[in-house]
């Protein structure tokens, strides 16, 4: 992509509505712009970040062999009056009413729905256990929206839905997720903690809550310093082991970590006290195991092999896609801008052209841009007449985690210069290896589908 054929409308000053870092950056950067109080659209560099993390959270989610499928964002009302939630869910949903009078709703999440869809296709126990979850628009009436897309009325959540036959099987789905969940931050370079929760509106005898640490974090949290030592890494997992998802979710879950919703100050007190720590967070996902609260009230049932009818058990699990951005950029910033992790980069490297006009600078570009093109890389070539300071400030701000920096004193010498943004180191070398060196860097984050 050429930046003079690119929409990237950069802000020089800071906006004074923003007061969290992720938010400033993202209206600085050009990632989004409010079109209401908690609504946003994305622009072209947001819309590319979300689609990244999206499309992670896919894979992740069909690595565990869950099925993708889409529901509607606006809802009849009807089930939600059968499930008793119309009434029980507040201010919080928005309604609306058709011009036929009917009460309508806008999705604030989905387990009427699905569990309608359920019980009108599925009546054995052949067909079970099954997963299926969406990546879709909801709409919360936040009283207090704020910090950009962290706390949106309109945001966009990943959100699964499993059936069950038995508590066992619904508890292995719970600890598949938490499983599938881990392996989906770590590759957007987060660490994202699993801390026991608080079941809320949706319910529920399990649940643990995945929180990103952060200053800015509107969850008070309090855990045993050791659970940030724990890493899933690159291991492979079954994800029909119910052993291997069960002994995941025991080294990630048995030391204390907790919100202060269900914070508990003599189990806490029982932490080492070098290890006990008290820091605030951001909640990124959460899981759920219910039980039969929502098949029980709209009758999904299923016929077991002995012919008997029983109420599936269900969970449900959500990750706060477009909420991911803002974490991620409150985790990985400095004073000059965003840092991207490689897995969610919006460009795998930036071309920075020192010298715009000089005809051999603008072909080594060029020829840069095609072999990044060619090994299936996204470069983001900086080829407007400006100064090189003003082309470095843009770069640092939108934190692409490479910059090639190609001007003709270099050129001489049959070099370019690669630079990290994260350490700011910078090495010199011939234009061909600076193409294998990010090849080999982004091997491990080729996001599919984009
Ligand atoms: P919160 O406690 O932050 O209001 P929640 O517990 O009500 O969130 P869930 O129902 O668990 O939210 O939704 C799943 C995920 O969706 C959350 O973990 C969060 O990451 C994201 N999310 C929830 N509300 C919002 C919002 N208003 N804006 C952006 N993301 C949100
Ligand atoms: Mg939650």
């Amino acid at each position: 992509m050429r930046l003079s054929r690119y929409f990237l409308p950069v802000l020089k000053e800071t906006p004074s509505e923003a007061q969290i870092v992720s938010h400033r950056l993202m209206l600085r950067a050009g990632m989004i712009k409010q079109s209401a109080a908690g609504i946003y659209s994305w622009l072209p560099l947001g819309f590319k970040v979300l689609r990244k993390i999206e499309n992670i959270v896919h894979e992740e989610q069909m690595r565990a062999g869950h099925i993708p499928m889409q529901m509607p964002t606006l809802q009849s009302a009807d089930l939600w009056k059968e499930s008793g939630r119309y009434d029980a869910y507040g201010e919080e949903m928005l309604r609306i009413t058709d011009r036929h009078g009917r009460d309508m709703l806008y999705t604030p999440t989905a387990e009427e729905l699905i569990t309608d869809i359920f019980r009108s296709n599925v009546s054995s126990y052949k067909d079970l256990p099954l997963t299926m979850y969406q990546i879709q628009w909801k709409f919360r009436d936040e009283i207090r929206p704020r910090f950009g897309v962290m706390r949106g009325r309109e945001f966009y959540m990943k959100d699964g839905y499993n059936f069950d036959l038995s508590k066992e099987d619904a508890l292995h789905a719970y600890n598949r997720h938490l499983v599938s969940y881990l392996r989906t931050y770590e590759r957007m370079g987060l660490q994202a903690i699993p801390m026991r929760a608080d079941g809320g509106p949706i319910g529920g005898d399990y649940t643990h809550e995945f929180l990103v640490l952060a200053e800015t974090g509107e969850s008070e949290v309090f855990y045993d310093s050791a659970v940030t030592d724990l890493s899933f890494g690159d291991r492979e997992i079954d994800y029909d082991s119910v052993e291997q998802c069960k002994g995941v979710l025991e080294e990630f879950t048995t030391k204390y970590a907790r919100t202060d919703e269900t914070h508990d100050e003599a189990l806490f007190g029982e932490v080492p006290e070098e290890r006990r720590r008290t820091a605030r967070g951001i909640e990124v996902g959460q899981i759920f195991y219910f039980g039969t609260k929502y098949s029980d009230a709209l009758g999904a049932q299923v016929q077991t092999a002995e012919g008997e009818k029983v109420s599936v058990h269900m969970g449900s699990h959500g990750i706060g896609v477009s909420r991911l951005l803002g974490a991620i950029i409150e985790a990985s910033h400095d004073d000059n801008g965003i840092i991207w992790p490689e897995g969610v980069t919006p460009f795998h490297a930036g071309i920075v052209n020192l010298k715009q006009g000089d005809a051999e600078a603008d072909a080594a570009c060029e020829a840069l841009e095609k072999a990044m093109e060619a090994a299936g890389l996204e470069p983001l070539y900086d080829d407007r007449k400006e100064r090189a300071g003003g082309k470095f400030a843009t770069m640092d701000l939108i934190g692409l985690p490479w910059r090639i920096t190609v001007g003709p004193r270099g050129l001489k010498n049959g070099v370019v210069e690669l630079t990290s943004r994260r350490t700011g180191e910078s090495e010199e070398m011939a234009p061909e290896a600076a193409v294998v060196k990010l090849i080999e860097i982004y091997a491990d984050h080729r996001v599919t589908g984009l």
